[in-house]
């Protein structure tokens, strides 16, 4: 065993260094900041689970063991990793600070091994980094996710799926993941392809959420499903919209509405709860499509008070009886939300009839907090025949439909349970919980408004060989097209 693996194992965690006072410690972790007052070098130490208040007091002149470490005090930076040995004394009682952590102690500073060194950062990482040039925080992005406001939104997203999983554990659903390499569908939005390496010409697409395979989890007799899935659409970017996103997706077989509504309002209010946050109103208000528009202008709403903005309470609201269909710019019909769902119940036969499109409501429900889309899903279209007639309002010939969803319409026939679901948006969520106003502040490593990965250097060209491999030409076009 080397001495580093012992150090690590006798380390003090920062966070837990006032149940040590009086004894020597090790701890290891970043200088945070470094005070030089000449005779005294204070430093912030910096882990995982806090921030602790260290000193190298000054060294008599016989003292070599003080001089060499007063030396290397003077030589760290903000930003060193370095394992650090001391005493844990508690401060006197005029030092004490009670309002910050380890405020009562200070760690008299007996050794410092660095076991890095760094270089002065692009960017000051001790105040909120929102203001810095976006290009720059997400080519640094680590150093960017160093910084305090971040490490709370990072770790707050990983409590947020933690507290979700448990509860959906709790309530017997199994967590399943489905495929990244799917088949692109008319449907949505724009999808991402890749090539076939072993298929030339041929392509797949990455999935824009789950919601057929989910389905086919249901034919397949699991019952409660869930999974956080990565949903990726090659949309225009803007404030709450990336490529890619992360959902909490589940599906549940014989249930109506309510049931799912139930089960995810249930979830959520005992996730954010015990996250220390408050929601307005409970159970959540409902309000139909048509209310929202005549009372608000929009389906996504805002139902706090400027008082309660500022506390950052979650105004959570159901928004229901959505129509089914609205009109294409062609003059057809296309679906609102998603056209596996079912209409409600008392519509039904118009969509068998293909009568009354236009007041033909689904059993969409929409998630609203705080005036973003938090989630949303619908009771599915589980016999074949009324999928097919969705489709048939939407235009598409029975040979089209088969080529577009047949798959489904034959998993229909084998027995599928009636079900339903519906996928939360992690970083809509955690915007909320965090009161931040952009995706890419909840999200470890976002992309820049002009689609370029942080840190990493996509998308760039392939080399000749690639795309030869893939079958690939790529064809320049002429000067001034789009
Ligand atoms: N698949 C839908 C979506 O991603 C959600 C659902 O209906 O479950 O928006």
């Amino acid at each position: 065993m080397t001495s580093r693996t012992e150090g690590e194992r006798s380390r003090v965690l920062i966070g837990e260094l006032a149940q040590h006072a009086g004894e020597t410690v090790s701890i290891a972790g970043w200088v945070d900041v470094r005070r030089d007052q000449g005779k005294l070098i204070f430093f912030d130490f910096r882990d995982r689970t806090g921030i602790v208040q260290g000193v190298v007091l000054p060294a008599r002149t016989e003292d070599e063991a003080q001089i060499a470490l007063m030396e290397t005090a003077k030589e760290v930076r903000n930003e060193y990793v370095v394992q650090v040995e001391g005493i844990v004394n508690k401060r006197p009682e005029k030092n004490v600070q009670a309002d910050k952590q380890n405020g009562d102690i200070e760690l008299e500073i007996k050794n410092i091994e660095v076991l890095n060194p760094a270089e002065t950062l692009p960017f000051d990482i001790s105040t909120d980094t929102s203001g810095i040039d976006e290009s720059v925080r997400l080519k640094y992005r680590y150093l960017d996710l160093r910084s305090e406001r971040l490490q709370k939104n990072m770790r707050m997203r990983s409590e947020f799926i933690q507290k979700c999983r448990e509860f959906l554990f709790s309530n017997d659903f199994t967590e399943i993941e489905t495929p990244l390499f799917t088949e692109s569908t008319p449907e949505g939005s724009r999808d991402f392809v890749v090539p076939s390496r072993l298929n030339p010409g041929k392509f797949y697409a990455l999935p824009q959420s789950p919601q057929q395979y989910k389905q086919l989890l249901m034919t397949a007799g699991f019952e409660r499903y869930f999974q956080t899935a990565r949903a990726l659409r090659d949309e225009d970017l803007r404030g709450d919209r990336g490529f890619e996103h992360t959902q909490i997706d589940l599906e549940m077989s014989f249930v109506q509405m309510e049931e799912v509504m139930e089960m995810v309002e249930a979830m959520i209010t005992k996730t954010v709860e015990s996250m220390g946050l408050t929601i307005k109103e409970k159970p959540f208000p409902r309000i139909s499509y048509k209310d929202a528009m005549e009372k608000y202008g929009a389906d996504k709403f805002d139902l706090r008070t400027e008082e309660e903005k500022a506390q950052g309470i979650l105004a959570y609201a159901w928004v229901v009886n959505f129509p089914f269909f609205e009109k294409t710019d062609e003059g057809g019909w296309t679906f609102t939300h998603n056209p596996f769902s079912m209409p409600i119940p008392e519509h039904v036969e118009w969509l068998m009839k293909g009568e009354h499109i236009e007041d033909i409501l689904t059993t969409q429900y929409d998630l609203v907090c705080n005036g973003y889309e938090s989630g949303g899903g619908s009771i599915r279209a589980h016999r074949p025949e009324i999928l097919e007639a969705t489709y048939k309002v939407m235009g598409y010939t029975e040979e089209q439909t088969q080529a577009s969803v047949g798959h489904m319409l034959e998993a229909f026939k084998y027995g599928t349970p009636p079900h339903g679901g519906i996928a939360l948006g992690v970083e809509r969520n955690l915007m909320n919980l965090t009161g931040e106003s952009y995706l890419r502040e909840v999200q470890a490593f976002p992309m820049t408004r002009g689609g370029q990965t942080a840190v990493m250097n996509a998308p760039k060209p392939l080399a000749e060989k690639q795309l030869k491999e893939l079958g690939i030409e790529i064809v320049k076009k002429p000067e001034g097209q789009q």
